[in-house]
């Protein structure tokens, strides 16, 4: 005899346990099935360890665990297998046949149908409400997974087929796009007077009713409009029909999943780094091993994460390949401003971008907010990129941000990047090396010109060196340096080249020997972001100053 395990998600919405557990009872009532328990993986009592461990303690070594979810996205495709897997270890010999998600399904078009009837009739008794002159949105719970999405816009289609509603557009409560109000406003455009906005959701939660207020908002912009919102599915015999019936399947092995479209097996433009992720299970607070660094304050499961970027010297096609990736796959970005601008454009448009030079607060605080939002994201379950120019650990402060995320336990990792300080002479056609011509290169900040006290640079002995200096941050001090340096030894005659904006279209070096480089630099007007590189290989440079 098996038993069967219904696994729900999980609500902060006492309402929406109530209906879960109600299901489960109507589902249990129902007869069909030997033993029914139904336990959630997060937020909710009872957690499905308790529900397995009480199956298993009623003899069953063979379960069906159904997950109670609409859509296969992670919660149906890695979490609830992940916990089922826990509950194995934790059980040896136990076994479970997994069911697949419960829509599309005609039961829970019927299901909508009535809800969207029912609001319909409610402010019209008489019935009069005509579907022809009403447009439904029907709205998703939204996901990073596109195979998900891609099932709301099928159920949105399924439902005007042949039901006579003027349409039917889908859209998304978190996540994805369009939002809530796009949709709406799309309708509205579309020449909607009635829109009965429709929740794609089995219970009551905290997303349904960010969905009713995000209605009503909208209606109270809209007074011309009539916007109603129907009922979610809620427990009731059509959901328990469909819960029997995936049963069923689990049991005779027919498990029909859409595995063609889903982006943990197939490459997707965007979702890169999701094919073959390992899964993790969940951490139910009332679970004995769900007391390690996991926060709940969030409305979106995956484990949240920082990369730090460096995205290069500024042209969308010098940051790695692994960078590109992650930055594909990020939900949140928070962008210096030398950051490759030109890679925003191609971010999805649900990413959020954060641009770090104008997190609010102070100055002197910038950087603690700016790390403030990298931890609050990824603890939100965000895969955060902070995506900043050249290298993140030449003079870019990347290694501050890995240390907080450190300390707040969020997993971060790095991405090197190609650093201005030897891309800029090379795109400026200087080799910062070269067989017979310098054997060594020095980068310097130039932002404390030499004798300030924080100074830690060395003048006396850099200006001892022969090969190559590259000089970032250096443009307001770079005649005292030049002055420091030649002091110190360093030829009056040595070649350097100001180099700014490298590898945007308005690049433009200025040569000049030097004791003569403050001048020049400031008659030509070098502005930041400009490297200076000194030193005999810039003799050899090869396309040649530009200006
Ligand atoms: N982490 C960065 C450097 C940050 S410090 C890197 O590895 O490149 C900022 C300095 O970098 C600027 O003042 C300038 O000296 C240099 N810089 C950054 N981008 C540059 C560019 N496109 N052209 C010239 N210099 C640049």
């Amino acid at each position: 005899m098996t038993g069967l395990v219904i696994v729900g998600h999980g609500t902060r919405s006492a309402a929406g346990v109530d209906q879960f557990a109600a299901l489960v009872e109507r589902v249990r009532r129902r007869g069909d099935v030997g033993d029914v328990e139904g336990g959630f993986i997060e937020l909710s009592r009872p957690p499905l360890t308790d529900a397995v461990g009480a199956l298993v303690a009623r003899g069953h070594q063979a379960l069906v665990a159904l997950p109670l979810v609409l859509t296969a996205a992670g919660h149906g495709k890695g979490d609830i297998p992940a916990a089922m897997f826990r509950e194995q270890q934790r059980h040896p010999g136990l076994s479970y046949r997994y069911g697949r998600p419960l829509g599309p399904h005609p039961l829970l078009h019927d299901a909508l149908e009535q809800r969207i009837d029912a609001v319909l009739a409610g402010a019209d008794p008489a019935g009069a409400a005509d579907r022809a002159d009403t447009w439904v949105a029907l709205i998703g719970r939204g996901s990073t997974d596109p195979d998900a999405n891609a099932e709301v816009a099928k159920v949105a289609r399924l439902l005007w087929e042949g039901r006579g509603y003027a349409g039917v557009e889908p859209g998304f409560i978190s996540l994805a796009q369009p939002s809530v109000p796009a949709v709406l406003e799309r309708l509205r455009r579309l020449g909607a007077r009635r829109i009965v906005v429709s929740p794609y959701f089995l219970f009551a939660g905290v997303l349904p009713d960010r969905i009713v207020a995000q209605s009503a908002e909208f209606a109270a912009a809209h007074p011309d409009l009539d916007v109603r919102v129907a009922g979610v599915i809620g427990d009731c015999d059509a959901l328990a029909d469909l819960v029997l019936e995936r049963h069923v399947e689990a049991l005779g092995g027919d498990i029909r999943m859409n595995c063609d479209t889903c982006a943990y097996r197939v490459l997707m433009p965007g979702f890169a780094d999701k094919v073959g992720r390992p899964q993790r299970p969940h951490d139910h607070p009332d679970d004995p091993v769900g007391h390690h660094h996991h926060h709940h304050g969030h409305d979106h499961h995956d484990h949240g994460s920082v990369a730090v970027v460096g995205g290069g010297p500024g042209p969308d096609d010098l940051i790695t390949v692994r960078g590109k990736a992650l930055l594909d796959a990020a939900d949140v970005v928070v962008v210096d401003r030398l950051a490759p601008q030109g890679l925003l454009a191609g971010l999805r448009p649900d990413v959020l971008v954060v641009d770090a030079a104008k997190v609010p607060r102070g100055p002197s605080m910038a950087q603690e907010a700016i790390n403030a939002a990298l931890v609050s994201h990824a603890r939100a379950g965000r895969r955060v990129v902070r995506l900043k120019g050249g290298d993140p650990y030449v003079f870019g402060r990347g290694h501050e941000e890995v240390q907080a995320c450190v300390a707040a336990g969020v997993p971060v990792t790095v991405v090197p990047g190609v650093s201005s300080a030897f891309a800029a002479p090379a795109l400026a056609g200087v080799p910062v090396t070269h067989r017979g011509v310098a054997h060594d290169v020095t980068v310097v900040s130039g932002h404390l010109p030499p004798g300030h006290p924080d100074s830690l640079v060395d003048w006396a002995a850099l200006a001892r060196t022969r090969g190559t200096v590259v000089l970032l941050m250096a443009v307001d001090t770079i005649a005292k340096i030049a002055t420091v340096l030649i002091e110190h030894g360093r030829a009056p005659e040595t070649p350097v080249l100001a180099v700014q904006d490298a590898g945007q279209p308005d690049q433009r070096s200025v040569p000049a020997r030097l004791d003569e480089i403050g001048a020049v630099a400031a008659r030509a007007d070098i502005r930041p972001p400009a490297v200076f590189v000194l030193g005999p290989v810039v003799a050899l440079t090869t396309t040649g100053p530009t200006d």
